[in-house]
């Protein structure tokens, strides 16, 4: 990256939120060919919008697009929708890996440059013959980086897009509840010509009224049923008071999620009772990421089965952190012969880190 591209990039950054668009609204559609732009911030805080009004924006510039959003992703379906469609919505493919999403470009590109009629389908896609397909947008970019393979096939399509002179529009989450890196996602930014930050408006409320601070964080939330249904209610008392999506204040009914829950709900699996709010760091809360950290130091040395039995009868709470460590899906403990020692990890080849 020359020094010229350097300070423009740091000029989007400073911008933040919506006035990023502004700025990008200023560099020609085929000025950029060639190049990757990523929209990133917390959940529901408007990243989709972001790669929506980039591919209204193309198609007003004359170029056509292929949308393609991940299979993992059932509340949007395939659609890159804002606010749940109510805003607008594009139909997209559905995608589990990037390189689906190579081989639908070309073969839809392929498609519409023989195609005589005004417009061609795709796969339920209406593709316009007449816009040459340049663009190509991959929404929830976080949920193609899921484990090392997928990243990896995530970088080498986003290469591939470049070196096709493609206009490429991704949108991701950074970090997951935890404010940790999700996944393996931080290997696809080496290929981002523009990180693009969307810093939304915190919902918290702060003595009755909204924060408003800028928002870096996704806040899970559990409806006070989720809470009970855990039997953790004894153990997380306060409400964690919130805006909707439709403005309204709600005081009560919802708590700060504990730092041991899974990483990962699907949208039809989370059915309501998990939610996200985009908070700002003084407002986020991670209940019981101490406590969680003090009995995962316990299993350094190793722990045999009736240790991990003392711990657990010490209660609920203890019983749901174990419960959490010991899960393999999230690869804090394993089992080694009877013997729970930490789930070990090399450095790999695109950067991140994988089970040993
Ligand atoms: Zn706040």
């Amino acid at each position: 990256m020359d020094w010229g591209q350097r300070n423009f990039k740091s000029r989007l950054v400073v911008a933040g939120g919506k006035m990023v668009n502004i700025f990008l609204s200023n560099i020609r559609i085929q000025d950029l060919f060639g190049k990757v732009v990523d929209f990133k911030g917390p959940m529901n805080g408007g990243k989709s919008k972001g790669v929506y009004n980039e591919l209204k924006r193309a198609n007003y510039s004359g170029f056509g697009f292929l949308a393609v959003n991940s299979a993992l992703n059932s509340r949007d379906g395939a659609n890159i929708s804002i606010d749940g469609g109510r805003e607008g919505s594009i139909r997209a493919l559905s995608a589990m890996r990037a390189g689906e999403i190579r081989e639908h470009f070309i073969a839809a590109r392929d498609l519409v440059a023989r195609s005589r009629g005004r417009t061609v389908d795709y796969q339920g896609l209406t593709l316009r013959t007449d816009l040459p397909l340049k663009v190509v947008a991959m929404d929830e970019k976080n949920l193609f980086c899921l484990d090392e393979l997928a990243a990896a096939e995530t970088l080498e399509f986003l290469q591939w897009a470049k070196s096709e002179g493609l206009y490429t529009v991704t949108s991701g989450l950074e970090f997951d509840f935890r404010q940790e890196a999700f996944a393996h996602v931080r290997a696809s930014y080496r290929a981002t010509s523009f990180n693009i930050n969307v810093d939304p408006v915190c919902q918290a409320l702060v003595e009755e009224q909204v924060c408003g601070s800028a928002a870096i964080h996704s806040q899970r939330i559990w409806s006070r049923a989720h809470l009970q249904r855990l039997g953790l209610g004894e153990f997380i008392k306060e409400d964690f008071g919130h805006a909707n999506k439709a403005h309204e204040k709600l005081f009560s009914g919802h708590v700060a999620a504990p730092y041991f829950d899974k990483t990962v709900y699907l949208e039809d699996e989370a059915n309501g009772s998990v939610g996200y709010i985009p908070v700002c760091d003084s407002c986020s809360e991670l209940p019981f990421k101490e406590k969680t950290h003090d009995l995962y130091a316990q299993f350094r040395g190793g722990l045999d089965e009736a240790a991990v039995a003392v711990i657990r009868a010490k209660g609920a709470l203890e019983n749901g952190i174990v419960d959490f460590l010991l899960n393999q899906d999230e690869g804090w403990v394993r089992n080694d012969g009877g013997l729970f020692v930490p789930v070990s990890y090399h450095k790999n080849r695109i950067g991140t880190f994988s089970r040993v």
